[in-house]
């Protein structure tokens, strides 16, 4: 049997998989909403054994990933509903936020994700 073709570093990163083979999940739970045990990653690739846990405290790094992303959200949810659909401040404010919990996983996540892409990669 032929080796896989490694997925596109894009494919890698939209699936939540390892930098150096992109096969391996970089989380013990697949799904983005699994709430217990949301960040929880293996120490190690579960295809080709690269180290996860680079160090103790490495993926607090990530809120720099995070926070930017955040607030863009936040922003441009606030802006259109409030400029765009003419809603009460209050409304907006509301919106911006549910929207903000309702995706904050996937926040979490990718931005864990990213942030491992960006300063771990092999
Ligand atoms: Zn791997």
């Amino acid at each position: 049997m032929p080796p896989l073709k490694p997925a596109s570093v894009a494919s890698a990163i939209l699936h939540c998989r390892c930098p150096r083979c992109h096969e391996g999940d970089l989380f013990v739970h697949p799904g983005h909403y699994h709430l217990s045990g949301l960040l929880d990653m293996p120490d190690t690739c579960p295809v080709c054994g690269r180290d996860i846990q680079i160090e103790p405290g490495f993926y607090l790094g990530a809120m720099w990933i995070s926070y930017p992303i955040v607030m863009v959200l936040l922003i441009v949810s606030l802006l259109v509903s409030y400029l765009v659909f003419r809603l009460d401040l209050l409304v907006s404010f509301g919106i911006a936020l549910a929207l903000l919990l309702v995706l904050l996983p996937l926040i979490l996540r990718y931005s864990r994700v990213l942030f491992l892409y960006l300063f771990a990669r092999d």
